[in-house]
Order: C-alpha cells, then structure tokens, then sequence
C-alpha cells in the first residue's frame, strides 16, 4: 500500500483513539497528507529507503517550521517556530511523514506526563495509569498504534522510562551524538534526542537518520556513525554483561528483578557471559542531578519573558510587570518549582555548596561507568523501580516521582547511551529492561536489544 493511504488510515485511528490518550498536541493532517503524496512520488520514481513514506510524529519541543511547538507549556502555547531542527529536518529528508507533534510534561520536566498544560496523557495499556514522561505522549501514540515510531527526549529518562512503562523500545544516544539544535532545551548538558519504537530494528532505522554532525550544536560530536542495521545481526557468543549490585537493591518492586532476571537468562543462552559489577557513587545521582538539571533549567527558561514570543500577560503596566505576570502566568507548578531551585543553587553562596558538589558527584558517577566498561562490554539491569502508577498519585509528592528516576538519570550524567526495550508484563503492566554501553556503541546497544528480541 501506499503511504497515501498508510496516512489516511493513521490520522482515523488518531482521530478515533486519541481522545481517550491525548498523545497528540497537534495533528497535522494536511501537510502530512502532501508529505506523503511527496514520498509516493520518490517511490514511484525509483528511490528506495525504509523510511520513504513512513509515519512518525515528533515530541512538541521540537521545533517545526510554521507548525506549532509548545513544550506543552502555557508560555509557548501559541508558538510557531521559523524553522526546523535538525533531527525534524533529517527525518523528512530520509522521508518520514510527521503526523503531528506529540504531548509531554512541561518543559520535559517530569516522569509522569501530568505537568502538560494540555492535559495528562493516559497509558494505553491501563488508561487509569500514566504512560511515563516525559516523552509520554511518543511512547502513548507508538503504544497504542496511531504511529509506528517516534522522536523523544531523554535528560534524565524521558525516552527510556516511558518506554519501559508502555512495552517499547527506546533509545537515548550518547551525548553529541544527535543534533540539538531546535530541541527546546530543558537542561543543555543532558539533553539528547532519541528514538521511540517497537523494536530495536525500528530504533536503528530512527537512529541512523537522526544522528550525525551538525556544525549548528557545538557540543554535536564529529565521529563516524555506524551502519545500525547490518550491527543487529551481529551473535551475541563472549558479551559480557555487568549486573550493577546496586540497581537490585531496595526500593526494586521483586516482580521486576525476577523479568530481568529472566532477560539475562535469554542473553546468557544466546552466548553471553554476566557477572556483577559496582557502581558505588550512583547512590549521589538523584541529588545530583535534581540539583544540576534545574540549575541549567533555570538559566534556559530565562529567554521565556513575554517580549519576544509566547504568551504575554494581559496588560502589562510596566516592563517588570510584563515580565512578572507573562511568567507567573505562562509556567506551570513544577516549572516553578525548578527555576527557584535551580536560581537557589546557582547563587552567589549557595554555590559551591550544590552545584560545584554536583558537578563533582557527576565525574565521580562517570568514572564508575569508565571503571565498570573495562570489565564488561554492557550493563544491564531494570530501567525504572515499578511499573506505571495511578494517574494523580504522585502528582502531590514530587519526590516520590524524582525516585522513580533512580536507573535512568545515571546515563544522562555521565553522558553514555542507554536503551530501554520491553521485559514482560506485572499485572498486566509493561516492565523495561536498560540496557548500559561505552560512549558512541550505540549500535552494541541496538545488537543486543534485536538478538534478544
Ligand atoms: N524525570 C526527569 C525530570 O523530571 C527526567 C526528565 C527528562 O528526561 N526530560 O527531570
């Protein structure tokens, strides 16, 4: 079939389901329509490529030339960017037909999807449930089969949580690896964009036309990019697998531990040899990191001020006024919540003591994957500590939902990638398993993720 018709069949299903999911902020119909009709022409006239005429949709923090990006925030609500970023601008060369732009926490900040000022996204595999955040509404859309892959986000596990908690596979890429630029930034030094999908195949498709230089972001990395695909059939026979002692300790739901478990048992049948390893700092990583990824936050977030684009306040006595109201206004609770925390520990004073520590914990962290590499080639173990919980039920409690970020946010810290891909279900409820490898295997983490799959 054609991809014309692909499209038509996929904008119904979104038009009939997502009312119930609210995965998407913003479906383009039309332009996806002519983008489709584009690629059956290139097919039609002799080009190939496996992304040619497929279906996607973007997280709506990236940014879209003439079509809406809000960062699911107030602030940006009436937000059309002038441009496209560089992953959005790869993936409709390669061919892929955007569908819309997809809902997230606020900013990206959250594990919930619940801080969007569009509405909370539900799980589609228990809609009393959240999907995950903050690329809930990609892995809600994928999940539920109103696209088959979509771009996320991972600072601190945004691809690799929701992934977890919706039956997917999702990739964040080593940090530099994919361009940034046009990726509304949340925290600049941990910001990476990524692919969510059903399979690791699919990802390594994603993967291998997001990723590559870009002279636009100065920290994208000028490395050759490896053929994902011909990697994932690679045998798996002499892998070593770490088991991090400390990513099976308290606070793991055993249901858990015993699927992951079980994975490692699979891979160990396919060839691959697993002994444990220590991580001894990543017990700092989530002061650390709740301390550096607001402080970059709340440095980012200043260029929100009401004078340039966005919302603005409703008449503004004076330019403080404009700037006070616009803000107050325009972002949401844990928004706030970070740029007062982050300003907090950035301050003359305060300093040192946080932030300056926090960078220190992070090399430590870094270490500790470069001590643990030089024994195993990767590190396995659960991506989140439980499956996907009630809608509501953090949202008072924001600690409790920084804790559920414990497995994830250690990559983004160190800069390493990480994959998530699906490990059965908890009472009917998706588990992930994370995958851990050295900077810029990428294509080590896909091969393992497709041998297993
Ligand atoms: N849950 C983490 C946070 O709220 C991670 C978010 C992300 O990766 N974008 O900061």
């Amino acid at each position: 079939f054609s991809s014309t018709e692909l499209t038509d069949t996929l904008l119904a299903r979104i038009a009939q389901l997502d009312p119930q999911l609210n995965s998407f902020i913003t479906v383009t119909a039309e332009p996806a329509r002519a983008q489709a009709a584009a690629a059956d022409a290139r097919r039609a006239s002799g080009e190939n490529g496996a992304l040619l005429g497929a279906p996607i949709a973007h997280k709506d923090l990236f940014c879209t030339k003439d079509v809406l990006t809000t960062c699911a925030s107030k602030i940006l609500h009436n937000f059309k960017a002038p441009y496209d970023a560089t992953v959005v601008a790869k993936l409709a060369s390669a061919g892929a037909v955007s569908l819309g732009k997809l809902n997230m926490d606020e900013f990206a900040m959250g594990s919930a999807n619940e801080s969007s000022h569009f509405g909370a996204v539900k799980n589609p595999w228990d809609l009393s449930r959240v999907p995950g955040g903050s690329s809930g509404g990609s892995a809600a859309a994928v999940a539920a089969g109103l696209i088959p892959a979509a771009t996320g986000t991972d600072t601190g596990g945004s691809i690799r949580q929701p992934a977890a908690l919706t039956n997917l596979t999702g990739l964040k890429p080593t940090y530099g690896r994919v361009s940034r630029w046009g990726m509304i930034a949340y925290a600049s030094s941990l910001d990476q964009g990524g692919p969510l999908a059903r399979t690791a195949e699919d990802c390594a498709l994603l993967l291998g036309a997001m990723a590559g230089f870009d002279a636009k972001d100065s920290t994208c990395v000028d490395a050759p990019l490896d053929d994902y695909l011909a990697a994932l059939s690679q045998p798996l026979a002499g892998l070593r697998i770490g088991l991090p002692r400390e990513y099976f300790g308290a606070g793991l739901d055993a249901r858990i531990a015993e699927k992951v478990l079980a994975v490692v048992e699979e891979l160990k049948k396919l060839g691959a040899t697993v002994k444990e390893i220590s991580l001894p700092n990543i017990q700092h990583a989530i002061p650390a990191y709740y301390v550096i990824a607001p402080a970059e936050a709340s440095s980012n977030l200043s260029r929100f001020d009401g004078v340039r684009f966005g919302y603005r306040c409703e008449n503004p006595v004076n330019l403080e006024d404009l700037y006070k109201r616009s803000r107050g206004e325009g972002f949401g609770a844990e928004v706030k919540r970070r740029i007062m925390v982050g300003t907090y520990a950035l301050s003359a004073g305060y300093y040192d003591a946080y932030y300056l520590k926090a960078q220190k914990i992070r090399r430590l962290i870094k270490n500790d994957f470069v001590a643990a590499f030089n024994e195993v080639d990767v590190i396995l173990g659960p991506t989140t500590p439980n499956p996907a919980w009630k809608l509501g039920e953090k949202s008072g409690d924001p600690v409790s939902a920084y804790l559920e970020d414990i497995y994830t946010i250690t990559a983004n810290l160190a800069g390493i990638p990480g994959l998530s891909m699906p490990a059965g279900f908890v009472d009917g409820l998706p588990v992930g398993v994370q995958l851990l490898a050295p900077y810029f295997q990428e294509a080590r983490l896909l091969n393992v993720a497709h041998q297993y799959q």
